[in-house]
Order: structure tokens, then C-alpha cells, then sequence
């Protein structure tokens, strides 16, 4: 897919370009803890500082209200820069959880959340999972009680990234005690600060802490924080992941292309054959694939939310291709140049890239979808 950019639009490019080269930070982000909400926010606040936070959102929100072509010229810009990655702690508020409340919100949330999260001032984190509900998402069973104005909640869920250092969390919980499955569940915006929430961080195969267990003893939620209607929280956790399999990761699309360039690097660099080795083979069709992979991103950022699910053949395809180019840069660097200091970020993103296929839905989960939803074939499984 190519798009026709406007002479505003090539100017546009170079004022983000030259801003981009003028304020990208130089030091390599932290991978997780206190450390990685500062360092994304600071970077998040100068980025809004410079009108550079919230292309496409509107104006009201503190957003620039530009076209969705501006949007994209701005992750490419961001991309070539090589700015830090945009999977750091402010995705899910920029990416899912603002987009959320910004289609099924009251005015009062938005007015109170959006400006917030694009002036680098809320971290937000999604809790959807709980142990025996991750791909069956309708079996989940932490609930919430309505007493007076109040939600009383309790309950677990798990595999929440960013828990240990979110302001705010989407909270899918069961409201109607008698419901089963769909029915019945309510999407809320839960103050991560609350008296009864416990957080407990899960250590990673990487070694980062990034995602926690979180435990809500009586937790007390205003009524008036239920996005969307009550009960009404399977439509709107569809909006949230609709939001996250078709556009939340378009930059780390992007940025996909640039590590296959690097790592055609630097199998060159270690005296790699590249037109008569399966490995040079390899790097030439993940490049290809990569350049699908953003074709396909675009026409999917430009189809009818009715068509949505398209989102799980960008996002299973992303997963798959990902863990291959990993895969491949432990053949290049091979068993002992594993452990050299200058190769660990290498191993670092190999070993991360393990949790692709699982994150936001897992391979197997998507290809249910691809199956149902868009080849038609009969429905089985579940989410
Ligand atoms: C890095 C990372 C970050 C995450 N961050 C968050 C987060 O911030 N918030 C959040 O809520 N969750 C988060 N998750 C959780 C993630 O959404 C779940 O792990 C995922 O949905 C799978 O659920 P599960 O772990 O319960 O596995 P299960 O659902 O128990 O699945 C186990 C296996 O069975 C397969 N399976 C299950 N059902 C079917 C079926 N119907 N058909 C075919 N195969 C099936 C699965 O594909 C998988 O291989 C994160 C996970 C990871 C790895």
C-alpha cells in the first residue's frame, strides 16, 4: 500500500525529522522498575513539550487533531531516528487504554485521563488475565460487588505488565454476581493506589520484572470509573483489544525492519557469506517479510473497524517473524559470542521475543480468530 503525501505532509517529515534528531535520548532505556516509568515519561513529556505527543488525537484531549498520514509519517520519523522503543511502560495508556476511554468514555473521564496521559503524567497497565482466564478472557471471576456508589472488589489477575509502577489500570471484572461468560462484566478505570490492591512482580524468562501478580482485597472503586455501561465490559474489552492487535504496535512494525538491517550487520561484521549461506537466505526473507508486515499494517490501520480481527494476522505475523529474526541472531553470534558483553542486548530481545507469541493473545488464539472471524470456518474456541 502507498500513500500520497501532501508538500504540508513532506514538510511535516522534516520538522518531526529534525526535531526527532535534535531530542532523541541517547542513553539506553532501563528494562524495567522505577527506573524505566522515569525515563519513559521524561521522554514522553518532552515529546508533548514539543507537540510531539498525540498527532491524531484531538485538540480538546491536548492532541494536534492531525490525519492518520501525519500519524504515520511520525512513527516512520521515530523509527529512523532510533528513539527508544515505544514497548516501554506508557504503551498501554497511549496505545489501548486512552484510545479506550477516548471511543466509550464519559466527557469527565476524558477530560480528567486523556490530557494526562499524553502530557507524560499517568502510567497505565491492563488487567484483563487471571490465572484460568488468559485465552478463555470470558471466564473471569474477579468481582465487583455494587454497594452504595462503590464497586467492592476482589479477586486476582495476572501477567499485568507495568502493575508494579501504574498510576491507573483497565480492570475487566464481573459486576453482575449471577452472569456467566460475556455477560455481566464491566471494563473499569481502578486508581492503582487504592487501599487493598497488592502487587506482586514476576521475574521473566530475560530476567526483567515487567509484569506482576495484583490482589484486590475490598478494593472500593467509584461506579462513576465503569467505562462504557455497567455490565456492558465485553463490548468495550473488544474496543481495548481491537485497539491493541491493530495499531498499538505499528512502531515496533517499524522498528522490525530497522533490527533486520542491523542484524544483516552484523552478520556481515562476523564474516557471514550473504549470497551463498542459508543464513544470509534467512536475514534476505525476514527483509522481504518485514516489508510486507508494514504494507499489511497500513491497509489494516485503514479498514472499517468492522473488519477488525485483521488485527490478528498483523499481530501473529508480527510474533512469528520476530521470533525468527532473534532466532537468527543467535546463529550469527553462535554459542560462546553469546555471552560477550557487546551481544547482550541480543540475547536480551531473544530472549524476550519468546513472549510474543503468547502476549495479547496467543498464536494459537489468533489463528482461532483468523479461522472464525475471517475465513469463516466453524467457531470453536474462545476470545
Ligand atoms: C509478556 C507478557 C505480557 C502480558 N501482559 C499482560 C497484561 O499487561 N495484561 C493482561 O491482562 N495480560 C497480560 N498478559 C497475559 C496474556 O494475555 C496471556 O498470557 C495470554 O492471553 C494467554 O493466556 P494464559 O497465559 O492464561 O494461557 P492459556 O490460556 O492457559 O493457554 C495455554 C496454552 O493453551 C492454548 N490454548 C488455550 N485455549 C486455546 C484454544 N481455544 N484453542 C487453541 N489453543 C488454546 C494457548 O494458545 C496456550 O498455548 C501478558 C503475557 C505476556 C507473556
Amino acid at each position: 500500500m502507498q500513500f500520497e503525501f501532501s508538500e504540508e505532509d513532506v514538510s511535516f517529515r522534516k520538522s518531526a525529522r529534525r526535531w526527532l534528531l535534535e531530542n532523541v535520548p541517547t542513553e539506553t532505556p532501563p528494562h524495567s522498575g522505577i527506573e524505566a516509568r522515569e525515563f519513559a515519561l521524561a521522554w514522553l513529556r518532552k515529546r508533548h513539550a514539543g507537540g510531539w505527543s498525540g498527532i491524531s488525537w484531538p485538540a480538546e484531549f491536548g492532541g494536534r487533531g492531525l490525519s492518520f498520514e501525519r500519524q504515520i509519517i511520525w512513527h516512520e520519523e521515530y523509527v529512523r531516528s532510533g528513539a527508544p522503543t515505544p514497548l516501554d511502560s506508557t504503551f498501554v495508556a497511549l496505545n489501548h487504554a486512552g484510545p479506550t476511554v477516548m471511543e466509550c468514555g464519559t466527557e469527565e473521564q476524558k477530560t480528567f485521563h486523556l490530557p494526562r496521559i499524553l502530557s507524560g503524567n499517568s502510567i497505565w497497565c491492563q488487567g484483563f488475565s487471571e490465572p484460568g482466564a488468559g485465552s478463555d478472557l470470558a471466564g473471569i471471576r474477579t468481582s465487583g460487588r455494587i454497594d452504595g456508589e462503590d464497586l467492592v472488589v476482589n479477586g486476582q489477575k495476572i501477567w499485568t505488565s507495568f502493575a508494579d509502577i501504574a498510576d491507573y489500570q483497565e480492570l475487566l471484572i464481573r459486576t453482575d454476581p449471577g452472569s456467566q461468560r460475556h455477560k455481566g462484566l464491566s471494563w473499569v478505570i481502578c486508581d492503582m493506589t487504592l487501599p487493598g490492591i497488592t502487587v506482586r512482580p514476576i521475574k521473566n524468562l530475560a530476567g526483567a520484572t515487567h509484569f506482576a501478580e495484583v490482589f484486590y482485597d475490598n478494593v472500593r472503586i467509584p461506579l462513576s470509573n465503569v467505562v462504557g455501561a455497567l455490565h456492558d465490559g465485553w463490548n468495550v474489552a473488544m474496543t481495548t483489544l481491537g485497539f491493541e492487535r491493530r495499531t498499538a504496535a505499528i512502531t515496533l512494525q517499524l522498528m522490525m525492519e530497522q533490527k533486520i538491517e542491523s542484524l544483516a550487520t552484523l552478520f556481515l561484521s562476523r564474516g557471514g557469506d550473504a549470497a551463498c549461506s542459508s543464513i544470509g537466505r534467512d536475514i534476505a526473507i525476514a527483509r522481504a517479510e518485514a516489508a510486507a508486515l508494514r504494507a499489511l499494517t497500513y491497509r489494516t490501520l485503514f479498514k472499517d473497524p468492522a473488519t477488525a480481527f485483521d488485527g490478528s494476522i498483523v499481530r501473529l505475523f508480527f510474533a512469528e517473524l520476530s521470533q525468527r529474526i532473534y532466532g537468527i541472531a543467535m546463529e550469527v553470534l553462535g554459542p560462546r559470542n553469546a555471552e560477550a558483553e557487546q551481544d547482550q542486548e541480543w540475547v536480551y530481545s531473544y530472549l524476550e521475543a519468546f513472549s510474543e507469541t503468547i502476549a495479547g493473545g496467543t498464536a494459537e488464539i489468533q489463528r482461532n480468530i483468523i479461522g472464525e472471524r475471517i475465513l469463516g470456518l466453524p467457531r470453536g474456541g474462545a476470545r
